[in-house]
């Protein structure tokens, strides 16, 4: 190292401090801004230029889950999004439930409200400096209609599942489709952009869409984009693809790069207006294809166990900085990270935002800037920086270990001890967290011990109950235990999609 000239690594940290002046402008408003180094302020670019969080709102968990947040728990979140520098904002209504448009009675005023709501959040989210994007799937509908029309039902595994999903290859389809999606896509015509989703969870493989697997999926972007640009000529039009290598794995089939083609010719040079959106970090993503294609590429980090109802915190450094630095170098015009429960993880979400900012910044600084965010206390957060370090290996690597599990929640408790009663309560699911972990940790530890299976889960969900930001999730809690306490054991760097 040449005297005189800092470090890589006290550059980062001083690029980073920089960041963490921002991190702190979303409390204090735009009078800080002014205050901030211009070096800063006008001279830091970000590696990823569009960097987004897509909210998606699945049935009510409240308050992990959106519905029935207020608007100051609202204009929390949306400000800890705007602190990490976060400038989109994606939401997905489930549709099967959530719909405004035929859903079941007992629904109506709910999903009126969360319409309502989402409708204030665009505006709010703007007034933050981001972008918002609406996604929809034209062939996931409300279960109400589903009940009613059975020879329209889609073949897919989804459906087994239990979910509403009707087959494009029948012509009586698209009137339905249509009608969802031009009512759902009126009440969100003030976003930035619509982003059309196959599989979330859609799409039909019966024989006839076998056929031409492509065909189905071309008619819904033609048709949909241009109800889409009707109601906002202006708005963005995103595609996913997101899994369809999944279902090429699954049926021995390509056809993603097909439909690409099939797309751009479609459309002709306005083509390169439209983003792709596909996975992240799947070997067999789309996005590269999309990209030497010409289309505009959006990534999608999905940091999560699909199948696993793992409703808490999992920070992830290694991975958000690994992932973050791939999409940067892959040149996409942007990422966006899954957000199923905003009520316990939004940390996690911060975390991706500054990782997509600027990937390059070491773990410990991440983790130091997202404690400071969420304790507002310095001091608390130096001792909370650890415990979020411990916190990643304890559930990334599989079989972890019991003391481990009892001495994060022990170093969580005693990093939040010191702060107002206030602040204390509004963290409350930091500690209640860990003390969940560690019943399941316990639980990896004796798999064969049915007995002991049995008062784990019972323990488990008292912990649960006892905390008012998980006590909703309590019933289910040991019904999912065992499959909770598998993927603990596996590791997520198992479990992940
Ligand atoms: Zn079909």
């Amino acid at each position: 190292m040449t005297p005189g000239r800092p470090s890589r690594r006290r550059f980062l940290r001083r690029s980073f401090a920089a960041l963490g002046g921002v991190v702190a402008l979303g409390r204090f408003g735009r009078g800080a801004e002014a205050e901030q180094p211009d070096a800063f302020v006008v001279g830091q670019k970000p590696a990823i230029g569009e960097r987004g969080v897509y909210l998606n709102i699945p049935a009510p968990l409240h308050p992990l889950t959106v519905h029935d947040w207020d608007d100051a728990r609202w204009s929390g979140y949306l400000d800890t999004l705007a602190a990490g520098r976060i400038n989109r904002l994606y939401f997905y209504l489930w549709q099967g439930s959530h719909s405004d448009f035929a859903c079941a009675p007992e629904h109506r005023d709910r999903n009126r409200r969360l319409h309502e709501r989402m409708r204030w959040v665009i505006g709010e989210a703007r007034q933050r400096g981001m972008k918002v994007v609406f996604l929809f799937c034209p062939t996931y509908i409300p279960r109400v209609l589903w009940q009613q029309h059975r020879a329209l039902h889609a073949d897919i595994e989804y459906v087994r599942a239990g979910f509403p999903c009707i087959c494009p290859s029948q012509p009586k389809s698209w009137p339905l489709m249509r009608k969802v999606c031009d009512h759902e896509l009126e009440w969100f015509k003030d976003a930035d952009g619509f982003q059309l989703c196959f599989y979330d969870p859609g799409g039909c493989m019966c024989a006839q869409c076998r056929r031409d697997l492509a065909a189905p999926l071309l008619r819904q972007v033609d048709e949909f984009s241009r109800i889409a640009w009707q109601k906002n000529p202006q708005a963005e039009f995103q595609v996913s693809l997101w899994p369809i290598w999944a279902w090429e794995s699954h049926l021995n089939r390509p056809y993603g790069v097909e439909l690409l083609d099939r797309m751009k010719a479609h459309f002709g040079a306005k083509h390169g207006q439209i983003a792709i959106a596909d996975s992240a970090d799947h070997p067999r993503s789309f996005l590269g294809a999309a990209k030497t294609l010409g289309f505009q590429t959006q990534a999608f980090v999905f940091s999560t166990d699909v199948e696993s109802p793992f409703v808490f915190l999992n920070p992830q450094f290694a991975y958000l900085r690994r992932t973050a630095a791939r999409i940067a170098a892959e040149g996409h015009t942007g990422a966006f990270v899954h957000s199923l429960l905003p009520g316990s993880k939004a940390l996690g979400t911060f975390v991706a935002a500054l990782a997509l900012w600027n990937p390059e910044v070491p773990a410990d600084e991440l983790a130091r800037a997202a404690a400071l965010r969420f304790t507002d206390d310095p001091s608390a957060a130096r001792k909370l920086v650890p415990a979020l370090l411990a916190w990643e290996s304890l559930l990334l690597n599989g079989n972890p270990k019991p003391d481990d599990a009892i001495a994060l929640r022990r170093n969580v408790e005693q990093a939040l001890a010191s702060l107002s009663d206030a602040r204390r309560q509004e963290l409350e699911w930091l500690p209640a967290t860990t003390r969940a972990i560690e019943v399941l940790v316990e639980g990896t530890a004796v798999p064969d011990d049915a007995l002991r299976q049995k008062q784990l889960a019972a323990r488990f969900r008292t912990t649960l109950a006892a905390s008012p930001t998980f006590k909703s999730f309590a019933p289910q809690a040991e019904v999912v235990f065992p499959h909770l306490v598998r993927m603990v054991d596996r590791g997520w760097k198992a479990a992940h999609f």
